[in-house]
């Protein structure tokens, strides 16, 4: 069915770059983003440097920082790039420090690093199972802990965006170890909204749908050997997501005009969340699925 011809589907947002917020909403704060230097962490980065942050990218690999600071660079921004493995909390303290030495203290934390490969539950090994649970789950709360902590001792407010995805809420087949983690981390979002709000903290999550950019990690390119662009025919809104809208929603949950909003779980996926059929489609189970068993499947 050629459903480009026979429906306009969601409109597309104004170009990167068009001006969402007010110019230098951001001017003098600073913004550490776990997994800054890649995909939709790069792209929420550009955003929040274009309104005025510093930003500080804080991830292990190197080469993911240099592209990170080039994006940056691109825009005017001011940036620096941090070793950390969100797993440990003295590297999360150590990033903090360095931040601190570099911009001042942190205004605002983007809880955005991940890790994730389809599998089958049974399949998965424990090894595969605490390295995403322990950078998502463990990661986010190692990080936001630090956050909280050296925020209320500056006795300053601050926000934190924990960066969930759909299924989070629901059944994630081949997902078992990143969903749980993501949960836990919705969980986060609602107990830490609560906890931390008298000291002036905001804990909001942002959960992306499908977001095409060039840096999906081979594992998760092998189940959409077309190409994630080509997924627009998966969502009600017949497009996928542009990484600037993304970015556009982060600058606005962490600025001052969002300053009530807190412990709110913000979608940005074209309703792909909300998808059902009138029946749905053939049932087809997750090792057919990943391994491809199954030719029809
Ligand atoms: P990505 O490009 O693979 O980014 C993952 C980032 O996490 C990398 O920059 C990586 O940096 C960092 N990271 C991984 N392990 C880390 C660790 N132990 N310590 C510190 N940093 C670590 O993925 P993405 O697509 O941009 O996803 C970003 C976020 O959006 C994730 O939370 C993901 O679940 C969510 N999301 C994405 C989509 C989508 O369509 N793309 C949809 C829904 C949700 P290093 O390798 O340098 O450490």
């Amino acid at each position: 069915m050629d459903l480009k011809s026979m429906y306009p589907g969601l409109p597309d947002p104004p170009p990167a770059g068009h001006p969402m917020l007010a110019p230098g909403t951001y001017a003098g704060q600073t913004i550490l983003i776990t997994g800054g230097g890649t995909g939709l962490g790069k792209a929420m980065a550009v955003e929040f440097a274009r309104l005025g942050g510093n930003i500080v990218i804080a991830s292990r690999n190197p080469q993911h920082h240099q592209a990170g600071l080039a994006a940056l660079e691109a825009v005017g921004g001011k940036a620096i790039a941090v070793p950390l493995d969100v797993r440990h909390p003295d590297q999360v303290a150590r990033a903090f420090d360095e931040a601190e030495k570099a911009f001042g203290g942190v205004d605002v934390l983007i809880n955005n690093a991940a890790g994730n490969f389809p599998v089958p539950a049974a399949d998965l090994s424990p090894n595969g199972w605490r390295a995403v649970t322990g950078i998502v789950l463990d990661g986010t709360f190692f990080c936001s802990r630090e956050f909280a902590l050296r925020r209320v001792a500056a006795g300053k407010p601050g926000a934190i965006l924990n960066i969930l995805v759909a299924y989070a809420t629901g059944a994630a087949p081949g997902h078992a170890h990143s969903a749980a983690a993501k949960a836990g981390v919705l969980s986060l979002t609602n107990t830490l909204a609560v906890e931390w709000a008298p000291d002036g903290i905001r804990v909001n999550a942002l959960s992306p749908g499908i977001f095409p950019h060039q840096d999906h990690s081979p594992e998760m390119r092998k189940q959409r050997p077309q190409g994630y662009e080509a997924e627009w025919n998966r969502v009600p809104g017949l497009r996928t997501g542009r990484t600037h809208e993304l970015g556009w929603a982060a600058t606005y949950l962490c600025s001052p005009y969002a300053a009530y909003v807190t412990g709110m779980d913000f979608m940005i996926d074209g309703a792909e969340r909300h998808r059902r059929a009138l029946r749905q489609a053939e049932f087809v189970p997750i090792r057919q699925q990943v391994h491809k068993r199954d030719p029809g499947a």
